[in-house]
């Protein structure tokens, strides 16, 4: 069976395409397509074992991206299909999943409508996701869609953590509640990271992970089952992220109403795509771009970095206590993993809670594996751990299709 995993992130489309063949998966080739709706935009396609294609130029939407994504997949020498009939099944990583869907499932119409209904919890990531369900549903109209759902691995939470203090009625009549995102990350992190600390006779039952890329997020596992993480109702809870604000004091919002005379859908607008450490920065969401400004001397891009890297330590700090002790911190997302600096940032400091840091083992930590990256007498391990949204997204694909 051959399964297309589709990832659209809000400025990224990551995919890989994925064999299953007598109980066992290979990867045909993956790739993504980075900086979708921002200048110089780039599609990166790497054959397994093979060939390397790199497609600069703008890609003005996830639209685009997907039609790249299938042209590269099908290419005369770099492709590795011959048609895009001949995928067997579409993974689709979805956003929000509400309380309508606690587990994957088989896109049919009447669970797109569903999906739908919940674009308006996701404004930044419903659009794309739904928008490449709909491009392979009209390209290849026999082949089935999966969706996994950013939602489903949080719905361990309790009560107590998903709750917000407004009045009943809301959750009751409206469902409004703590939902979290990247569950797919979070629970592919955390069970890589019980497998490393098992295999090392290390306690492994209450981690912290940490999604950090263009969206961030944090979660508390206990005993791999999350019991709290950073986002909520929507994914603008939490962290500085790219673009979006992250926790502020909501009457924030009816002050800003009044002085600039703006709509609530604007200070949406601004609160999920032109804040973050965009907004702080004034430079750009990619943390590369603000890095290299940051570097220049720009001090707004300095606060900008230096205010995500606080409140993932405040985050920590919290779930630390959450769990009463941390066995293992996880770093991973396009920054978790990549970002020597960011790693410094966060994690120094953090001692007097029994978290040592290591800088020589941060600088030195090697790419794409796991990486222990605490110092020896860490009570903490700290570990750098590439995620794979797109393996848990197939073998979910798989398990519904075959
Ligand atoms: P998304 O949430 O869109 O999937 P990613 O997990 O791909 O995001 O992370 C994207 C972020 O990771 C960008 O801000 C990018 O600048 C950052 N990033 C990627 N590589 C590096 C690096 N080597 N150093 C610093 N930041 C990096």
């Amino acid at each position: 069976m051959t399964i297309l995993v589709l990832n659209a992130g809000s400025s990224s489309l990551k995919y890989q395409l994925f064999k299953f063949e007598n109980g066992s998966h290979s990867v045909l080739a993956k790739g993504t397509v980075e900086r979708i709706g921002i200048k110089n935009s780039l599609v990166t396609h790497e054959v397994t074992g093979g060939a390397r294609l790199e497609i600069s130029g703008d890609v003005a939407g996830h639209n685009d991206a997907l039609k790249k994504v299938f042209g590269a997949l099908t290419d005369k020498e770099y492709g590795v299909i011959s048609k895009i009939s001949d995928i067997s099944a579409f993974g689709h990583r979805i956003l929000h999943g509400a309380e309508d869907f606690d587990a994957s499932v088989i896109l049919t119409g009447e669970n797109i409508e569903k999906c739908k209904k919940n674009t308006e919890l996701g404004p930044l990531h419903m659009p794309a996701n739904l928008a490449c369900v709909n491009a392979c549903r009209e390209l290849c109209k026999d082949t089935p869609n999966a969706g996994v759902f950013d939602t489903a691995f949080h719905s361990t939470m309790g009560k107590t953590a998903y709750m917000y203090a407004l009045p009943y009625e809301y959750y009751a009549d409206y469902k409004i509640r703590k939902y979290g995102f990247h569950g797919t990350s979070h629970r592919y992190v955390s069970a890589e990271a019980i497998k490393y600390l098992d295999g090392a006779g290390a306690r492994s039952s209450r981690l912290i992970t940490c999604h950090l890329g263009n969206g961030s997020s944090l979660a508390a596992v206990k005993d791999g089952k999350v019991i709290d993480t950073s986002m909520g109702f929507t994914p603008l809870e939490g962290l500085a992220m790219g673009t979006r604000s992250g926790d502020i004091d909501p009457a924030v919002i009816e002050f800003i109403i009044r002085k600039t005379g703006k709509n609530i859908s604007e200070i949406l607008e601004i609160l999920n795509k032109k804040s973050g450490v965009l907004g702080i920065s004034g430079v750009s969401s990619d943390f590369r771009d603000i890095s290299d400004a940051a570097g220049g001397g720009n001090e707004r891009a300095e606060l900008a970095l230096a205010m995500f890297a606080y409140r993932v330590k405040k985050y920590i700090g919290a779930y630390t206590a959450a769990l009463n002790g941390a066995d293992g911190i996880v770093l991973t997302g396009g920054i978790g993993e990549n970002s020597v600096k960011m790693r410094t940032r966060i994690l120094t400091g953090l001692d007097g809670l029994g978290i040592i840091f290591d800088e020589e083992k941060n600088r030195t930590a090697k790419r794409g594996t796991v990486f222990e990256i605490n110092a020896d007498a860490s009570r903490t391990k700290i570990l750098v751990i590439p995620t794979n949204e797109e393996l848990v997204i197939a073998r979910e694909t798989f398990e519904l299709v075959k």
